[in-house]
């Protein structure tokens, strides 16, 4: 498609569209070639004090709560209709501020209106409990919201990953405010207007683009709210929950992993090897479940390795606009970081197969990357690339395989490759993590929890259980 971007962005607060408070801004880069594509106004925490205002007026005012439950329910459906209005703006800017392919642009606005109308669905669903306390009492649950919803989202998947936070917290009555992510804002604008035209009361939703040291930092420090959802690494998430540690509020928290997908000498390689290809290199790795691990029976190692570096060597990569196979990597900080990290395994002595080094070109491009001859030790092995980059550590018997699989900091996801049901179901069993995913890699999708064990994080974001992560529990007695 072709089209133009905007040059210049607002933020969302109250229903207007507004500029920095401090008229300060940011340039959005278009990661496959290095150029600035946009500007968006740069919140910092004069603007976070508004949106938080606005949103505290529209929890009080209760123009949420007002609405019956299955009323909510059909605002996410008029949003996910009007989002159609944006859908081709939408997959255009995913392809330029965060180096998708305009397919896979396209997805995400699919992906997020199945979000909207799951939830819409659900608004009218979720029900309490009566308690039998003997003659003359009563007593039920009702779930109450919490207030005003303070979110963070990270830049690989901002949209859908908005909106299902968004959509949770508005079908229970909660009021948000959302810090989008600085490399990869622009879906979420779009996203905002669409609420805007669904008649979303103004303030129910406010999005503000800022850095993560100053608008995220202000945001989850705000005295006024009351709940947080935060999607990012491990490292920034400690400091969000200090931050909600002192002022006692619940958070949500979806954090990063270092996914461990373990092969049986029994599995079907082909389709392994095809899959755990796909695990790995789709969105350049940029996916916090990735299957950035693969535990490989030392029987099939060999073989499977082959079949991996095949998947590997054959994926074009380059830009979006392309539609090559594999886009970059989102900043050049990310892209000097994965590839210190490859040059660590270097030095640690593993064996790099394939990739492991930028290309020569303009924008952030580092091809599919394969490690062989890792040991768990090793800093490769425990820690997240985050891009395009798979150690393989290989494994005797299914004991060893499930220490190592369970032997780093994570807990996100994990998979087993097998024939045998019977061992399928012990190893998932065994699996220290949030989902584990068997013969295919991300089996699951909008319906089904997700979330972490570990440091990869707690609570769960998707399928009806996210809901309970929105409410609280009120229990009302009565004698009559
Ligand atoms: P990040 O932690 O650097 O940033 C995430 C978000 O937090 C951004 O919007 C950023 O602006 C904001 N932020 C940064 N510093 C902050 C602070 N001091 N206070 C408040 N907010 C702050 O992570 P990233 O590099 O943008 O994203 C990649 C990480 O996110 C990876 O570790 C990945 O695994 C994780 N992730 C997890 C999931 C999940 O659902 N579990 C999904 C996507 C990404």
């Amino acid at each position: 498609m072709a089209g133009q971007i905007r040059d210049y962005w607002r933020n969302f607060i109250d229903g207007k569209w507004l500029d920095a408070a401090d008229g300060r801004r940011i340039a959005v880069t278009d990661p496959a070639t290095g150029g600035v594509i946009a500007e968006v106004a740069r919140g910092g925490s004069a603007d976070i004090d508004q949106a938080v205002a606005a949103a505290r007026r529209c929890f009080d005012s209760r123009a949420l709560l007002e609405m019956t439950p299955a009323a909510r329910g059909e605002l996410m459906f008029e949003i996910a209709r009007r989002l159609d209005d944006f859908a081709d703006e939408i997959a255009l800017v995913e392809m330029h501020d965060n180096g998708k392919t305009l397919a896979n642009g396209y997805k995400e606005v699919e992906l997020t209106q199945r979000y909207l109308r799951y939830y819409g669905g659900l608004a009218d669903k979720l029900e309490g409990r009566q308690i039998p306390l003997g003659d003359g009492l009563v007593d039920y649950t009702v779930h109450m919201p919490y207030g005003v919803s303070a979110q963070i989202v990270p830049w690989n998947g901002p949209l859908p990953v908005g909106a299902r936070s968004i959509a949770c917290a508005l079908i229970t009555g909660n009021t948000v405010v959302l810090k989008s992510p600085e490399d990869s804002p622009l879906s979420l604008f779009l996203f905002a207007e669409a609420c805007a035209k669904a008649g979303v009361p103004e303030g129910a939703v406010n999005i503000v683009c800022g850095i993560g040291a100053e608008a995220g930092a202000a945001l989850v420090s705000h005295s006024d709210i009351d709940h947080i959802v935060f999607t990012g690494s491990v490292a920034t998430g400690k400091s969000v929950l200090r931050a909600a540690a002192e002022r006692v509020i619940p958070a949500v928290m979806e954090l990063g992993g270092k996914s461990a997908g373990i092969v049986y000498a029994d599995a079907d390689l082909e389709r392994t090897a095809r899959n755990a290809a796909r695990g790995i290199f789709h969105h350049s790795g940029q996916i916090c479940s990735a299957a950035s691990r693969l535990l490989v029976h030392r029987s099939v190692h060999d073989e499977l390795v082959e079949r991996l570096r095949a998947e590997a060597v054959r994926r074009s990569v380059g830009p979006g606009i392309e539609s090559c196979d594999m886009g970059p990597v989102i900043s050049q900080r990310q892209l000097d970081r994965i590839e210190a990290l490859c040059d660590t395994g270097v030095a640690e002595g593993a064996t790099l197969v394939t990739g492991g080094h930028r290309l020569e070109r303009a924008g952030f491009f580092l091809p599919p990357t394969i490690f062989t001859g890792v040991s768990p030790d090793m800093q490769i092995a425990n820690e997240e690339f985050f891009g395009p980059v798979v150690v393989v550590l290989p494994f005797d018997e299914p004991e060893e395989a499930i220490r190592i699989a369970n032997g780093t900091d994570y807990g996100l996801a994990a998979g087993v490759f097998t024939r045998d049901l019977r061992l399928a179901h012990w190893t998932a069993d065994r699996l220290v993590a949030g989902q584990v995913y068997v013969n295919d890699w991300w089996v699951g999708g909008v319906e089904t929890p997700f979330g972490g064990a570990k440091r990869s994080g707690y609570g769960r974001e998707k399928g009806q259980e996210a809901l309970l992560g929105y409410v609280q529990t009120k229990n009302i007695g009565i004698r009559l």
